[in-house]
């Protein structure tokens, strides 16, 4: 079985997808922290982000992979949580806008789901275009929102610095901003989509919520 969650930056989608899939057995498959693992990659190598032809080979060349909880593993070393730096945070949507970058993760992200169900199971991916480009025939299509005042509380309550929210709400918004209005597969809600707000919602209800409409499926 193929789930795939999309949304804006922290909407939940991570503590959805990790969480969902442990209750499923399923993969959990974080395509967020491969573009960030090449992020990384690019400025420890001292690439310019805006540099498609240098980032669009080094995402082929660069060997990516997971480990059993899900981590990205850039060389075969936990990618944690040097992807998650400021410095990576604020390029990534840059070097993710390249069209080569994306083709080759995206055929890396297949690579995952087809081995997973090949194995029996199935993936639980989350990102910006897996409802719409990667996956587009995933059994459960999620669209999760959540305003940006909640999505940016949430992230600086998440580091202990709810002091930092406005600040990250304006980088949440300019990030968004650069992720929908991208050429290469923008971050869209697509029809088929179950939308799922969760300004009112706990990540349990949400789990719970999610794990009904995955059961539905499954048993339909
Ligand atoms: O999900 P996360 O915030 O870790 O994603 C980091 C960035 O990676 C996003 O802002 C976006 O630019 C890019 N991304 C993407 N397509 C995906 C997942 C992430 O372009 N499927």
């Amino acid at each position: 079985m193929i789930i795939a969650i999309d949304g804006p930056a922290a909407s939940g989608k991570s503590t959805l997808a990790r969480a969902l899939a442990a209750r499923l057995g399923l993969t959990f498959l974080d395509t967020g922290a491969m573009y960030r693992a090449v992020t990384l990659a690019a400025l420890d190598r001292g690439l310019a982000p805006s540099d498609g032809a240098a980032c669009t080979a080094l995402a082929r060349a660069l060997p990516l992979g997971f480990d059993p909880q899900g981590q990205v593993l850039i060389e075969g070393e936990v990618g944690e949580p040097a992807i998650r730096g400021a410095e990576v945070t604020a390029h990534v949507s840059e070097v993710a806008a390249h069209s080569g970058v994306r083709r080759a993760l995206v055929g890396t992200q297949r690579a995952v789901a087809a081995a997973a169900v090949a194995a029996g199971g199935g993936v639980v991916a989350e990102g910006r275009d897996t409802t719409s480009v990667v996956f587009p025939a995933a059994e459960l299509k999620v669209f999760l929102l959540a305003s940006p005042a909640v999505r940016a509380m949430r992230r600086a309550e998440e580091e202990g610095r709810p002091e930092l929210a406005e600040a990250y709400e304006a980088d949440l918004a300019r990030r968004d901003a650069h992720d929908s209005q991208r050429a290469d597969s923008p971050l869209l809600e697509v029809e088929d989509a179950v939308r799922v707000d969760t300004d009112a919602l706990s990540a349990e209800a949400v789990l719970d919520h999610v794990a009904g409409l995955a059961g539905a499926k499954r048993s339909g």
